[in-house]
């Protein structure tokens, strides 16, 4: 791929300006476990951080600053108000315009770090796109706010011998694991089954920002151990790790293993991956579901002279927002929306379904 070829010499040149003295990594490279040979593999390492919300900010500021040479961030929303408080690469004009957040996060990140590559995809990741969005990357990290997009990213990862690190943020807590395959337990060895019943989300419990961060940062030096040494790398932590800021509890499960009879890293029977019984996503944070499972490529001229009548219609290169009490329907270009307002399927898709089209 020619793109690829022009990626790799930029990395080379990156490669230069960050090993020179005083350069932008001088501090970094001083540090006896990067030094310059760790900054050169840095710089040629391509991470996709899943979902670019507060964890996905955080660990991508953090990438960016410390020379990973390129980022792929992959992420289906935009930037509202209340991700201010906490989504560090966000500010009031990005939400204003309301910019698809892997977008603003680009823009931002050019802003410190010209040097690197930062690619935006506004995408949701599903089955059928997962192959094409995570292509000729090293490493997987996870900014997702569920379960199910965490539990395809492991069969991914598991398949492909492809490392990810699984992490979360919920009210003044954190939790993270790298996920090594052959090596450690994978997310399905930890989780059979995603959590059922009273699960807490930023919705009910809050979510601290200095949560996010305390877990992002720690998942953030995890992720520089792997792409400096390898899975093999010792000093990387083969444990679930749990901390709580706010009551100082600390906790952390042996991960060292993978354990027998695991769906995905023992049977290797990768159901998320096949997509069985993909429900439709309802978001953490808000009150609103997204149709996900359409094609349907959208003219925002076209559609916006179409709503007109029903309500107010505002829309930009990247998304359209048409409200009509109490619904807020935001479009993307490729026929995905998020309808906010509601919780049920069924209404977000009678909606979808009489205005933009069944
Ligand atoms: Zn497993």
């Amino acid at each position: 791929m020619p793109s690829e070829k022009a990626e790799q010499k930029t990395a080379g040149q990156k490669i230069e300006s960050g090993v020179q003295k005083d350069s932008r990594y001088s501090r970094q490279i001083l540090f006896r476990g990067i030094g310059e040979e760790g900054q050169r593999k840095l710089a040629a390492a391509k991470v996709a951080i899943v979902g670019c919300g507060a964890t996905g900010s955080a660990l991508a500021g953090l990438l960016a600053r410390a020379g990973v040479g390129t980022i792929r961030n992959i992420d289906r929303d935009y930037v509202e108000p209340s991700n201010l408080q906490r989504q560090t690469l966000f500010d009031e004009r990005d939400a204003a315009e309301s910019l698809p957040k892997a977008v603003a996060a680009a823009r931002k990140i050019a802003e410190f770090n010209s040097e690197i590559v930062v690619e935006s995809k506004t995408e949701d990741l599903v089955p059928s796109n997962i192959e094409a969005l995570l292509e000729g990357i090293d490493l997987i990290l996870d900014g997702t706010d569920n379960f199910e997009t965490r539990y395809l990213i492991n069969d991914y990862a598991v398949k492909n011998s492809l490392p990810w690190i699984y992490t979360a943020a919920v009210g003044s807590y954190g939790v993270t694991l790298n996920v090594l395959p052959g090596k450690t337990a994978c997310l399905s060895c930890i989780f059979p089954d995603s959590p059922h019943g009273m699960v807490e989300t930023c919705e009910t419990s809050g979510i601290l920002n200095s949560a996010v961060n305390a877990v992002a940062s720690i998942a953030a030096t995890e992720a520089l151990k792997l792409l400096i040494g390898g899975a093999d790398s010792p000093n990387l932590r083969k444990t679930l790790l749990s901390l709580d800021v706010w009551t100082n509890e600390h906790a952390e499960i042996s991960a060292a293993k993978p354990h027998a009879g695991c769906r995905a890293c023992s049977e290797r029977d990768f159901i998320h991956l096949a997509g069985v019984g993909r429900p439709h996503i309802t978001l953490c944070g808000r009150n609103s579901v997204q149709i996900h499972e359409r094609q349907r490529p959208i003219d925002f001229n076209e559609m916006n002279r179409r709503l007109q009548p029903h309500g107010t219609v505002k829309h930009n290169e990247f998304v359209l927002k048409f409200f009509r009490d109490p619904y807020e329907m935001t479009l993307f270009p490729d026929g995905r929306a998020i309808i906010k307002g509601t919780t049920d399927a069924a209404v977000a898709r009678s909606l979808y379904a009489r205005y933009v089209g069944s």
